[in-house]
């Protein structure tokens, strides 16, 4: 048997037939998916996170469909929320022209009501949310510098300082919180009684000596710093330990 010489007319012919088959794109790997009894060969884009595993009813049936990603926004007086979540998907055989190419479904809200987003229409949206993002953070910032000024007392010893309790000639600024449980250990800034400017890392929630440290020298605040820190390693090491546990 001689291997047919292929003509010019021949490899036109081949070609055009080329061009009617979708091409595999870089990325797509080939996977045998099970559609009624039958093993069927399709390409999977590198974005399809779909194990294809299922039997399919009918090749119409299998989607390509990559990771979900949302934003998680707070609710009243609830858990949290999914907000603008999104993945990529295509329907390479069911025969609608605007699926049958990757686009992205996109809820705006977890209702399961999903909108389908060409490319060009991805990046429109895209723009807005940062277009709104801007206007959310600047709205954010006109509500801090409305907020009501802390009226300094005469002779305020502590920058910042809230004015809370003046009836007690103290001064003070809350610098941070870490919270416990129902407590917190708080980091302030305080002057009591007239008293000078000192740091103080407490709790409210420790029965007898509620000052984990009260000070004026710096290099006692930096070293209690570096106690937490080191402390903090030791938390990330449990957290090691307890996955090699496994
Ligand atoms: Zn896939
Ligand atoms: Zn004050």
């Amino acid at each position: 048997m001689s291997t047919p010489k292929l003509t010019a007319e021949s490899a036109n012919k081949v070609r055009g037939l080329l061009a009617g088959i979708p091409q595999q794109a870089s990325g797509d790997r080939r996977r045998t998916i099970s559609v009624r009894s039958s093993a069927v060969t399709i390409d999977c884009p590198a974005w399809c996170t779909d194990p294809h595993a299922e039997t399919y009813r009918s090749l119409e049936d299998v989607s390509h469909r990559g990771d979900q990603i949302f934003m998680t926004v707070p609710t009243y007086n609830g858990p949290t929320e999914k907000a603008l979540i999104a993945y990529i998907s295509q329907w390479p055989f069911a025969g609608d022209r605007a699926t049958a190419v990757p686009h992205m479904v996109v809820e705006t809200v977890n209702d399961g009501d999903c909108v389908e987003l060409n490319d060009s229409e991805g990046i429109a949206l895209s723009d807005q949310m940062v277009t709104h993002a801007a206007a959310f953070r600047s709205m954010a910032l006109t509500v801090s510098n409305a907020q009501p000024k802390p009226q300094p007392a005469e002779g305020c010893r502590v920058a910042r300082c809230d004015g809370y309790f003046h009836g007690e000639d103290t001064c003070s600024h809350v610098l941070g919180k870490l919270p416990m449980g129902e407590g917190a250990i708080d980091v302030e800034l305080v002057s009591e009684q007239g008293g000078p400017v000192q740091a103080a890392v407490f709790s409210m929630d420790v029965p007898c000596d509620d000052n984990l440290l009260k000070t004026s020298d710096p290099a006692e605040l930096t070293a209690l710093a570096a106690k937490f820190r080191a402390f903090a390693d030791t938390i990330d090491r449990a957290a090691v330990e307890l996955g090699g546990q496994a």
